[in-house]
């Protein structure tokens, strides 16, 4: 309950421009130079900050810089503070794929060799947001943002459509590009109701990069070895199926929490942690409990 609580403002307070959706125009404004830290498209009417992932393609691909210290610093420090803390809590297009998961229907769980399809995050991070913008530039040196142009369905959901929306005449003539995004978003909407989050396990380049902040970032799941008796409740519980007394630290798991309460010994427990000289490198000092 606290969770949807904390992502829902998260999601009203980054799209509050109000006036963007009434008239169909993009926030333009100073805090547009600075990114948030989950998946939240520049171009959504509503949109107060600009995405990490839409930022870096657009260094990456422009004819003056290839490399921001700004962006990368930023995603590293969201993410050596938080790792998939984010995802968990304040990215709204995981919110809106798991209010989908809400509809009814048949429930499917990503599991076993199924799971290899995160590998597809792969090559959303390397060819479509680093190599594409990077190599295929036009005849100034500039290089297009592959994967908001061809693939990202957040883009598609919240700045296309609200922007048709307010003003559908302006859009009188869509291409085949356009055809392609809302085909692939129409898929993740579609799958979102039978999949718990299809898109951050398997496309999502920025989930992929807090993910491998996951082993170092101030924030942690802990699971106390003394006290887990491997019963494996915490998997049953994890939509993700995550074996989180294995692996605490796991790229996959977006320290959503849903496995703490139904451990039946109270072995797990996750916070922000710092680690002491005193004790050793190895260990940490929790600030915040279960
Ligand atoms: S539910 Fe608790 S006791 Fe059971 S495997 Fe998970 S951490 Fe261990
Ligand atoms: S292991 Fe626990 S915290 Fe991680 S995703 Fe699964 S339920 Fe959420």
């Amino acid at each position: 309950m606290v969770r949807k609580i904390v992502q829902s403002l998260t999601a009203v307070v980054s799209n509050s421009y109000i006036t963007g959706f009434l008239k169909g125009t993009i926030y333009q404004g100073k805090l547009k130079n600075v990114c948030v830290p989950g998946l939240n498209c520049y171009s959504c009417p509503g949109a107060l900050g600009s995405c990490p992932i839409g930022s870096l393609q657009a260094v990456i691909g422009s004819a003056k810089y290839r490399f921001s210290f700004y962006v990368t610093g930023l995603i590293l420090l969201f993410g050596g503070f938080l790792g998939r803390w984010i995802c968990g809590w304040i990215c709204p297009f995981g919110l809106l794929q798991e209010l989908l998961h809400k509809v009814p229907g048949k429930k499917i769980r990503i599991s076993g060799n199924w799971k290899k399809l995160s590998w597809i995050r792969y090559i959303m991070l390397f060819v479509f947001v680093i190599g594409l913008p990077l190599f295929v530039v036009n005849i100034a040196g500039y290089g297009s943002p592959a994967f908001c142009k061809y693939v990202c369905p957040a883009g598609t959901i919240e700045a296309a459509l609200p922007l048709i929306l307010a003003a559908p005449d302006q859009f009188g003539s869509l291409g085949g590009l356009f055809i392609l995004k809302a085909s692939i978003a129409a898929v993740v909407v579609i799958a979102s109701i039978f999949i718990y989050r299809p898109f951050c396990t398997m496309l999502c380049p920025l989930g992929l990069i807090y993910g491998w902040m996951n082993k170092i970032s101030m924030y942690q799941m802990q699971v106390d070895k003394d006290k887990c008796i491997e019963c494996g409740k915490c998997r049953v519980a994890c939509k993700l199926d995550i074996e989180i007394y294995k692996n605490p630290t796991s790229m996959e798991c977006i320290r959503c929490g849903e496995c703490k309460p139904v451990c039946p010994t109270n072995a797990i427990s996750s916070g922000i942690k710092f680690r002491t000289k005193a004790e050793g490198a190895a260990s940490f000092t929790e600030i915040e409990g279960k």
